[in-house]
């Protein structure tokens, strides 16, 4: 492990031609934020940069379609963005732009560099260009009829109806979308950087020295550079950009994503004067958050333009995250298929923290994932609501009604086991989500948080300070000892609460804040290291009166968002017609069989006596399940679904007779049945009432 003494966070600079979505947010700006908090309370010495990406063809495009100029169209995109951002808590240190002065100086500055070296090849190609409009086109402003579909309106580069991935050679009846005239080809003069000189140091660099990058990441630069790289065009002709800096390059830009990377860079310039010490000391960790269609470009062409260029530092790490779809389909900001960050706030004041939860509850980590708008009232009501504000509100009604208002004290002698079991998840808690914090692996992460309320829930419910509250009223030593139980309840799941205040912090602040609130201390004690501590709240420190951390959510708003969001679609007919949007999950049915098939499977029904999580397998339980005549271990991919605890007792149907697979190094022993909803969600199967392990299912 390097040793570092400052971090540099990224997160990729959203185009500013819409406003934000979830989409967004569950791709970078989410886990960006929490990793920032958590360092910030671990002290560290962090900055987290961040922008609007203001060139590009996208842009252009909008301002055409809105009859506005570019200018305009960022302007207002840059500031909608902004306020989102503000809103739902992401913490930037700056949220800068590219249209800054001093983003054109920096990013010019780089490409003279490389091109004073030499590093550049200069190649003359042919390119379509409007005589109308003077101007040389991008395939984007070529329309015509698509030679797949015949849908008149594809686009040089693609059809958007039938998915054809086209060049404007294809196209038939080209026209161009800026002027209505037929492109012709001229010739035009661009700066390439060659890849393919890069591409040994990149092998070494990447798939040697980090292979400890998420499987994704790692998995498609691999991909990248074993097909070998390729010069690339680091200009476009365009009036809208970076002007390249050389005498001959009228009508010359910087291609968006020569430019885009180089805006961290700029963004850290504008914050702060000691901007070389993040980007050029060694003792550094720059951390790229983003989505996966920037892996490319953060993880081969940036690092190979900073190593050209030299002087500054590489990523340690790119944990980007695969596409968050919505209700089971893409998201789509043509189609308006997208829960809008904006509306959202407004939708649902006072719930920002929610969104964040659900959205990092379901960050697509490792694969795409689906927000859908029941999960996201199941969460809050069933998570936040029922688990953590449960917890929270019980402790400090019980503290109010059975000790006065103030925290009570801890009587060491009569500790019992289960208060100790408490003691050690508390500090178990801190040490499972630093880690997994650390490792980028955020979902879970926050789960350790909710299961340590849970765990407080349990605690609380087993203790029953409300029944010993009546041994109170009745006196003597029996009602001293029962006080004395009492105390020490509600003294432990204080100190709980307090520490949840810290651990839930990095992911919702607001959460973190309102408790701080009703405990009556200082920001001071979110900082990391107190988390663990079981005196963080004084005894005889009066507490305020509780207040409801989360609203529940109602079923009517629920189906509000649903209507909305498929109002709001736009569906253009034909393609509603030929190309339905596939279901999450089609209905299936198998072929047919016969009676024998079926009565090969020896299906029984089992009790689970025991589960526990597979080591390093976030998917994985273990169980121990008896089936009457004997007991077996299972493995069982449904860590996702249900904790540990919360399955003991249940009853399962295993299929007996499969034949036993070694999983993560434990051998399994058949298969239990679940069902699959169509969000994905796992239920069991199960008699109504418990019956004897053992009892056949045909
Ligand atoms: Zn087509």
């Amino acid at each position: 492990m390097k040793e570092y003494n400052r971090i540099l966070v990224t997160a990729a600079l959203p185009y500013a031609n819409g406003p934000l979505h979830i989409g967004h947010l569950a791709g970078c700006y989410i886990p960006s934020d929490i990793y920032v908090r958590y360092q910030r309370a671990r002290k560290r010495n962090i900055l987290f940069v961040g922008g609007s990406d203001e060139h590009g063809v996208p842009i252009t495009i909008r301002a055409l379609k809105e009859g506005v100029t570019p200018q305009q169209i960022v302007d207002k995109y840059h500031a909608s963005i902004k306020q989102s951002f503000a809103d739902l808590g992401i913490s930037f240190d700056i949220y800068s732009r590219t249209s800054n002065p001093v983003h054109h100086q920096t990013a010019a500055d780089f490409f003279k560099n490389l091109y004073d070296k030499g590093l550049f090849e200069e190649k003359e190609t042919e390119q379509y260009f409007d005589e109308k409009a003077n101007v040389f086109l991008a395939d984007r402003y070529i329309t015509g009829t698509c030679p797949v579909c015949g849908n008149p309106n594809a686009y040089g580069d693609q059809c958007e109806k039938c998915g054809s991935s086209l060049s404007p050679d294809q196209l038939i009846n080209p026209h161009s979308s800026l002027s209505d005239a037929i492109p012709v080809k001229r010739k035009t003069k661009h700066w390439y950087f060659p890849l393919q000189h890069y591409e040994a140091w990149l092998k070494e660099w990447v798939l040697e020295e980090h292979k400890e990058w998420k499987n994704n990441v790692y998995g498609q630069c691999k991909s990248w550079l074993d097909n070998g790289l390729q010069s690339r065009a680091m200009t476009r002709d365009s009036n809208w950009g970076i002007k390249v800096p050389l005498p001959d390059a009228e009508g010359k830009v910087l291609y968006v994503w020569f430019d885009a990377p180089i805006g961290y860079i700029s963004a850290t310039k504008e914050l702060t004067d000691k901007w070389a010490d993040y980007w050029c000391k060694e003792d550094t960790k720059l951390v790229h958050f983003i989505g996966k269609d920037n892996i490319v470009f953060h993880c081969i062409i940036f690092p190979a333009m900073l190593k050209a260029h030299g002087g500054f530092v590489l990523p340690d790490n790119v944990p980007a995250n695969e596409f968050l779809n919505i209700e089971g389909e893409k998201v789509s900001t043509s189609r308006n298929w997208a829960v809008w960050a904006n509306e959202y706030v407004q939708d649902f004041p006072g719930c920002e923290d929610v969104l964040r939860y659900v959205l990092c509850a379901n960050l697509p980590e490792a694969k795409d994932n689906d927000f859908t708008w029941k999960d996201f009232q199941e969460r809050n009501n069933s998570e936040l609501v029922a688990i953590f504000g449960n917890f929270v509100n019980r402790a400090f009604v019980l503290m109010h009604k059975l000790c006065g208002g103030k925290v009570p004290p801890l009587h060491n002698g009569i500790i019992d086991q289960k208060d100790k079991q408490l003691i050690e998840d508390i500090g178990a808690a801190k040490g499972k989500i630093t880690q997994s914090i650390e490792e980028y692996r955020f979902r879970e992460a926050l789960f350790e948080v909710i299961d340590l309320a849970r765990k407080g829930n349990k605690y609380m419910q087993e203790k029953e300070p409300w029944i010993k509250a009546k041994l109170v009223n009745e006196g003597g030593t029996t009602g001293e000892a029962a006080q004395k139980e009492i105390d020490n309840c509600l003294h432990l799941s204080l100190q709980l609460t307090a520490n949840l205040a810290i651990l839930i912090h990095p992911f919702l602040p607001g959460t973190a804040r309102k408790m701080l609130h009703l405990m009556k201390v200082v920001d001071k004690m979110l900082e990391w290291e107190n988390a663990g501590s079981l005196n963080l709240l004084r005894v005889g420190y009066s507490l305020r009166a509780p207040e409801l951390l989360f609203r529940k959510i109602e079923d009517a708003e629920i189906t509000a968002q649903v209507e909305k969001l498929r109002t709001n679609a736009t569906k253009p007919a034909a393609i509603a017609e030929e190309k339905q949007p596939e279901p999450v999950k089609a209905i299936q049915i198998k072929p047919e069989i016969v009676y024998d098939d079926f009565a090969k499977l020896d299906l029984k029904v089992a009790t689970i006596l025991a589960a526990e999580k597979v080591e390093k397998a976030d998917k994985l339980l273990k169980l121990e399940v008896d089936l009457g005549f004997e007991k077996r271990t299972i493995v069982s991919g449904i860590a996702l679904h249900f904790t540990p605890e919360e399955i003991v007792g249940k009853q399962v149907v295993v299929v007996t007779n499969l034949a036993p697979r070694k999983m993560r190094g434990i051998e399994s022993n058949g298969m239990i049945l679940m069902a699959e909803d169509k969000t994905g969600k796992l239920h069991f199967i199960n008699p109504e009432n418990a019956i004897e392990p053992g009892a056949g299912v045909s």
